[in-house]
């Protein structure tokens, strides 16, 4: 594992029209949570968030589409921004997240130049019938056994707080294991009063100690990662998680709240004496 820690910005280059039913997830049409929906970013915004992004430190840039998986169009407009981001910002590496992919589709992105595929298992085999109705957990686990076999990086977490039992949480970490994730982001639900979910009932000790679990059981992993809920769950000990296995975290805007100033984290990490990746192996 990695002393320096890698940062990454999200972009949603596609928000809020997925038609699925994961019952914590703003973009689903099905909530109509006050988020802003559009087909597509226009690519000049992409790559101005793509040079702020590596301006103020990030290493990788994530391009995030809004539904269930890589349509034809979905994914030539993915390749299609891939190369306008490397034009003005080579330096970053990039991640694709845009759902269940084929084998196929994967090596087409590989192509224009994405180097690492973002999938979450999101929670259990197990719980997830109780999140998401409208497609089996065994589609996300197969779109990551693609990823692997594209020799692409995988990147594979989920999130905590979804009113899942202790036993679906190691039975999450257990299958991410499976897949020898390089990196592996863990989220902790955020709520929205559009969604029927319950809000987290977290505590910031008991979200630190996911952490540490997360840790224990992907040794292997290059990366833990603490995306969306960062703020929320651990306010002003976002600085405790570091102590605990932590070594990426998402900088800027989520895809659909809002995360703090670039610049706070970087005044956090160099209070805690850590440097920030430039660059990076896995
Ligand atoms: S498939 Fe993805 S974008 Fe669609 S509702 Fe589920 S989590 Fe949200």
């Amino acid at each position: 594992m990695s002393e320096k820690i890698f940062l990454c910005s999200i972009c949603n280059i596609n928000s809020g029209t997925c038609k699925e039913d994961c019952k914590f997830c703003s973009q689903s049409v099905r909530y109509k949570a006050d988020i802003d929906r559009y087909k597509q970013k226009p690519i000049e915004d992409i790559q101005k968030e793509a040079v702020s992004a590596r301006d103020n430190g990030a290493l990788g840039f994530c391009l995030v589409t809004a539904d269930k998986g890589l349509g034809d169009k979905t994914l030539e407009f993915v390749c299609k921004v891939a190369k306008a981001v490397q034009e003005v910002a080579p330096e970053l590496r990039l991640i694709a997240c845009n759902g269940t992919a084929t084998l196929n589709q994967l090596l087409t992105l590989k192509a224009a130049g994405i180097k690492a595929y973002n999938h979450n298992l999101e929670t259990s085999e197990a719980f997830y019938p109780k999140i998401c109705t409208t497609h089996p957990w065994s589609e996300r686990y197969e779109t990551c056994q693609n990823v692997n076999a594209a020799g692409l990086v995988l990147i594979t977490g989920g999130i905590f707080g979804l009113g899942e039992s202790q036993k679906d949480r190691v039975s999450m970490l257990e299958s991410l294991a499976s897949l020898n994730p390089t990196s592996v982001p863990i989220n902790f639900y955020h709520h929205n009063e559009a969604l029927e979910l319950k809000p987290n009932s977290l505590s910031v000790d008991e979200a630190l100690a996911l952490i540490k679990l997360t840790r224990k059981m992907l040794p292997n992993a290059e990366r833990i990662m603490v995306a969306g809920g960062r703020e929320l769950i651990f306010g002003e000990r976002q600085d405790e998680i570091f102590a605990v296995g932590v070594n990426s975290i998402v900088i800027g805007n989520y895809l659909t709240t809002s995360g703090r100033a670039m610049n706070k984290d970087i005044e956090m990490l160099r209070a805690l004496g850590l440097d920030v990746a430039k660059s990076v192996a896995g």
